[in-house]
C-alpha cells in the first residue's frame, strides 16, 4: 500500500465507537437490521500479518458431516453471482460444504456478458509476472493471487471444461467462439454439477455477525453461514447489478473503503477542438499529465478522438490517475521535442520552399485530417508553403504537435466506466487468502476490492485469481477428516 492510498481511505467505523454494535448490523440504506432472536455481539477483532494464520482451523469429520453432530455443515454464503462469486463458489463446493450464491439480479453474470463487446477478453497471454504492472499502484497486492492461479491455470480450466480459447496478435485471450455467454454457461454448469445453490432475485440488504456466525439479510430471507464472501463487484455499469452494495456491506463490518471512482473511462475536454475528427486514432502517442501545473505522470498508448474528448486504451489506462481540472498534454510524435520538430520543418522548408506545411507534417505519419485541423486551429492556411511559414508560427505548430494541451473538464461516470477504482481497502485484506484482517471468516474478492486493471483481460483474471485464493483458504479451513479422527 502506498501513502496516497492510505490517506484516501474512508474508515467504515471507529472500533472504539460505542455505536459499533449497531453499525455492524445496519442495512445498506443505513437503517438497523433485525435478526429475530439474535443478540448481536462484537466479533473478535483481530489482526495478524500476512504470514500469520488462524490459530484454529475448523475441521469436520466425515461422521460430523453425516450426523450433523451439533455443528452442522460448514455453510458458505457468496454474495454476488459474477465471475468472481461463481468461480469461488464452484471451487469451494464439495466434501459436504454447503455453498449458496445470492444474486440480486434475475440472472447471474450480466456484466460478464458485456465483456469484450460480448466476446469476453478473458485474460492475456504471456508470463504472469508481466501482469503485476497492469493494476496501477495496487498491483503488488495481487502478486500472490496471480501466482497461485495464473492466466495458464484459467486457460486450462476453461479448455478442460469444453471452452477452447484463442490468443489474438495483441495477446488478448478470448473464447474461440467469441461468446461471453459460453464462459458464463461454463461457470453456471460447474456450479450446478458441484451442487452450489444459486438464488437469483435475492438482493442482500445487510450483513451482520454474532460470534463466529454471519447473518445475511436479503429481500426474501435471513440466512446464516460460517464463511461469508463478498463478491458484489464495483459500481460501474450499475444496470448490471454491480452498484456498490459491497462497499456498504464491508463498511458495516468495520472495513475501510478507498473512495470509489470510475476507471477505464473516457476523458472529457474543455473547449474540445477535435469533435469533427471523432474516430481518428493515433497509435503509441505520449501523454503527460499535469496537476496544478506540475507534471505528475507520463505514459504511452493509443489515443482515440471522440465527439467530446479522448478515449482509446492509452487514455482508459491513464484515467485511473486523472481528475477534473488536470491538464493532459499529448505528443503526437513521441521522442521528438518541439524544438527539434521546428528545426526539421525549417530544414524541409529550406530544401523545398514550395512544399506545403501540411505535406511536411503528414510526412511524419500524422493523419491529413488532423494536420488540417491543427493548421486551422493555428489560424494558418491549409495551403501554406514552408517558405511562407514564420519562425513564430513554426514554433507554435511544433508545440501543438509535440505537446497539445487538453484541459480535463470531466471523467466519464460510472455508467461509462468499465471498472471502478477504489473499494475495500487492501491494507485490511490478507493478500494470500483474500480474508479480512478485521473479521475472521469474511472474504472480499473481485472488483469490490481496491483493484482496477488495464484493458486486455486483466480485470477478469483478477476476479478469477482472487476467487481462487479465497476458495483455497476456505477449503483448507473446512477439511473433512475421515470418521473417527
Ligand atoms: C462494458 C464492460 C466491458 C468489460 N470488458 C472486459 C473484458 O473484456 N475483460 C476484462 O478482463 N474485464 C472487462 N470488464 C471488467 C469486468 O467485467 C469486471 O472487472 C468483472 O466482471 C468483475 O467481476 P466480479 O465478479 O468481481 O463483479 P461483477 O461481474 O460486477 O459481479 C458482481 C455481481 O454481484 C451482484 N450484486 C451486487 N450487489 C448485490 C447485492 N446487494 N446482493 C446480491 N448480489 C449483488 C451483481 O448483480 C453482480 O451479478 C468489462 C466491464 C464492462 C462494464
Amino acid at each position: 500500500m502506498n501513502d496516497a492510498v492510505e490517506t484516501r481511505v474512508e474508515r467504515g467505523l471507529n472500533r472504539t465507537d460505542p455505536t459499533l454494535n449497531n453499525a455492524r448490523h445496519t442495512s445498506l440504506d443505513g437503517s438497523n437490521l433485525e435478526f429475530p432472536g439474535k443478540k448481536m455481539t462484537l466479533p473478535p477483532a483481530f489482526s495478524y500479518d500476512d504470514t500469520c494464520r488462524h490459530e484454529k482451523t475448523q475441521e469436520y469429520s466425515a461422521g460430523d458431516v453425516a450426523s450433523g453432530n451439533g455443528m452442522g455443515f460448514p455453510t458458505v454464503i457468496v454474495i454476488g453471482g459474477g465471475p468472481a462469486g461463481l468461480f469461488c463458489a464452484l471451487r469451494i463446493s464439495g466434501e459436504g460444504r454447503k455453498v449458496v450464491v445470492l444474486e440480486k439480479m434475475p440472472s447471474c453474470g450480466r456484466k460478464l456478458l458485456l465483456t469484450g463487446l460480448g466476446q469476453c477478453n478473458l485474460t492475456h497471454d504471456g508470463d504472469i509476472r508481466s501482469f503485476f504492472e497492469k493494476y496501477g499502484d495496487n498491483g503488488p497486492f495481487l502478486r500472490p493471487a496471480l501466482m497461485n492461479f495464473t492466466n495458464q491455470d484459467l486457460r486450462a480450466f476453461c479448455e478442460e471444461k469444453g471452452v477452447p480459447l484463442g490468443t489474438m496478435e495483441s495477446g488478448k485471450i478470448f473464447p474461440l467462439s467469441k461468446k461471453a455467454s459460453d464462459v458464463l454457461s461454463l461457470l453456471l454448469r460447474e456450479c450446478r454439477i458441484r451442487g452450489v445453490e444459486i438464488c437469483c432475485n435475492e438482493a442482500v440488504l445487510g450483513v451482520g455477525i454474532e460470534e463466529h456466525t454471519f447473518f445475511v439479510q436479503s429481500q426474501n430471507s435471513i440466512r446464516h453461514a460460517s464463511f461469508l464472501v463478498i463478491a458484489t463487484g464495483g459500481a460501474s455499469y450499475p444496470g448490471t447489478g454491480s452498484s456498490g452494495d459491497g462497499y456498504k456491506m464491508a463498511r458495516s463490518l468495520g472495513h475501510a473503503i478507498a473512495p470509489p471512482a470510475p476507471a477505464l473511462t473516457p476523458v472529457y475536454v474543455k473547449e474540445y477542438p477535435f469533435a469533427h475528427l471523432a474516430g481518428i486514432s493515433f497509435p503509441h502517442v505520449t501523454f503527460y499529465l499535469f496537476r496544478r501545473g506540475k507534471k505528475i505522470r507520463e505514459s504511452t498508448g493509443d489515443l482515440l478522438f471522440t465527439h467530446s474528448g479522448l478515449s482509446g486504451p492509452g487514455i482508459l489506462h491513464l484515467s485511473r490517475y486523472i481528475e477534473a481540472g488536470d491538464e493532459l498534454k499529448v505528443s503526437f510524435l513521441p521522442g521528438l521535442s518541439a524544438a527539434h520538430l521546428s528545426r526539421r520543418i525549417q530544414e524541409a522548408a529550406s530544401a523545398h520552399g514550395n512544399r506545403q506545411v501540411k505535406a511536411i507534417l503528414t510526412g511524419y505519419g500524422l493523419p491529413l485530417r488532423f494536420v488540417k485541423g491543427i493548421l486551422t486551429r493555428a489560424g494558418l492556411s491549409e495551403t501554406l508553403t514552408g517558405a511562407h511559414l514564420s519562425k513564430k508560427d513554426r514554433d507554435r505548430l511544433a508545440a501543438m504537435v509535440c505537446a497539445f494541451p487538453f484541459p480535463v473538464s470531466l471523467l466519464g461516470g460510472f455508467d461509462e466506466a468499465m471498472v471502478t477504482r477504489g473499494g475495500v481497502s487492501l491494507c485490511e485484506i490478507d493478500s494470500k487468502t483474500m480474508e479480512s484482517r478485521v473479521v475472521r471468516g469474511l472474504y472480499c474478492i473481485g472488483e469490490v476490492l481496491d483493484i482496477d486493471g488495464d484493458t486486455g483481460g486483466y480485470n477478469l483474471q483478477a476476479a478469477f485469481s482472487t476467487a481462487a485464493s479465497a476458495s483455497r483458504d476456505i477449503v483448507s479451513k473446512t477439511r473433512i477428516l475421515p470418521a473417527g479422527r
